[in-house]
């Protein structure tokens, strides 16, 4: 891996990850507290010492559901909480989070750890204009890169996406008319914003495309292929960053890893929730040792992870790979597999829209939008999918805007990438996107 020499690790970066892993409270500290302060860690732990972390039960999404949202607020921060956030629920259970005016400074202040920063900064001093066009519907990724970016030195349009006020034509306008030097997008809502804006603007497009140096992904989850893949065919950097409703947990970095932040506490949990330990592949929960307002104790996100030691040239420890949700996890041939191996796959071969993966008995049936995949793609992806996985693959390359509708606001996440229709299948499907 090169690391681009623009990235750097600053003394104020330095600083602020010392400072994070010193203000960091311990795991079972954590569990006091929240047991100590909120309602409904209170009753969660009511037979159980957290000083003794390891046997703390799993916090599971479905039981913050039924509750009160005030019932995780810590008492001692009800009157200093300046924000409010869910996720968004696509389990069916949205998790709420509050946020202190500091804590949500110092979420984003983090970010600033990240080497990335001083590449972010030096385009930034060419063309300060950034357009940020991710959700702001309840989840705080919409604001908390805008603020991020802020930061940074930008020039921030917060047009957010998916609501009637911001459809991808209105989006696509924006970008040919500010020309940003960085776009803040899930990689499907930038691809249906760029094809629009060489459809509804072909005067503009060549400048605005030109003037693009960046891309700042998150929301969803995106395989180091199609990372590479829209890299390449955009001619810009584009950054992947896994977060979730209380913050950024990992951080990517140039190395071309992600690590995870030394303000959490990882662990991995087996299919019957068992604690595997700190590293390897698992179901993934995490402890905050900083935020006080919302206390998140062993909260399992659970997506399918993989955790490991690193060897970052910038002295981060660990790297986290995700590889999909938990319950959407496919077995074949005795392999634990997910959207981001088939991404993997699929993407080698060229850059594509969305795509669909269904698993029959007897082969699986992959449909594709083509975006700007080269002649012969479809073939070679079924080839290797067939190689990849052991059963027959069928690919039916189809046009862009097939599957999703890139000129109408997205009403969904895609999640459900890759359906499993065996009959052994163990896939749970979400009950709402
Ligand atoms: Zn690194």
């Amino acid at each position: 891996m090169v690391v681009d020499p623009r990235c750097r690790m600053t003394l104020r970066g330095r600083f602020l990850r010392a400072l994070a892993a010193r203000k960091a409270f311990t795991p079972a500290r954590m569990a006091a507290y929240a047991k100590r302060h909120t309602a409904f860690y209170a009753e969660f732990y009511r037979d159980h010492d957290p000083a003794d972390f390891a046997s703390l039960p799993v916090l599971r999404k479905h039981l913050v559901k039924e509750r009160d949202p005030y019932d995780l607020l810590a008492r001692p921060l009800r009157d200093k909480v300046v924000y409010y956030g869910e996720t968004t629920g696509s389990t069916g259970s949205p998790t709420p989070a509050f946020y202190t005016a500091k804590e949500f400074r110092g979420a984003t202040l983090l970010t600033l750890i990240s080497p990335w920063c001083t590449l972010l900064r030096e385009v930034l001093r060419e063309n300060r204009t950034v357009l940020n066009g991710l959700a702001f519907g309840f989840t705080v990724a919409g604001m908390s890169f805008g603020d991020l970016l802020k930061n940074v030195g930008a020039l921030v349009a917060n047009t957010g996406c998916r609501s009637t006020l911001a459809t991808p034509p209105r989006i696509a306008r924006g970008i040919a008319r500010l020309r940003p030097s960085i776009v803040a997008a899930t990689p499907i809502d930038f691809l249906s914003w760029m094809r629009v804006l060489r459809e509804d603007f072909p005067g503009a497009e060549p400048e605005a495309r030109g003037k693009l140096r960046a891309l700042l992904m998150t929301a969803e989850l995106c395989g180091e292929e199609r990372v590479k893949r829209l890299a390449e065919h955009f001619g810009i950097v584009v950054i992947d960053v896994y977060a979730c409703v209380e913050g950024f947990f990992s951080l990517p970095c140039p190395c071309g890893e992600k690590h995870v932040l030394p303000a959490y506490h990882a662990e991995l949990f087996d299919d019957d929730l068992g604690c595997i330990g700190t590293e390897g592949t698992g179901r993934f929960a995490f402890t905050n040792l900083l935020k006080r307002s919302t206390p998140m104790v062993r909260y399992l996100l659970d997506d399918l992870v993989t955790i490991s030691a690193s060897q970052c040239p910038f002295g981060f420890r660990k790297s986290i790979v995700v590889h999909g949700r938990h319950e959407l996890t496919v077995r074949i041939r005795g392999e634990k597999v997910n959207v981001r191996h088939f991404e993997n796959v699929i993407f080698a071969h060229g850059l594509f829209g969305d795509f669909r993966a269904v698993i029959h008995e007897d082969g699986m049936a992959v449909t594709l939008e083509d975006y700007a995949a080269p002649a012969g793609a479809a073939e070679k992806v079924a080839r290797a999918l067939t190689s990849r996985f052991g059963m027959p693959a069928e690919v039916d390359l189809v046009p862009f805007g097939t599957i999703t509708d890139y000129r109408e606001p997205r009403k969904s996440k895609p999640i459900l990438k890759v359906e499993d229709r065996r009959r052994a299948s163990t896939q749970e499907p979400p009950s709402l996107l």
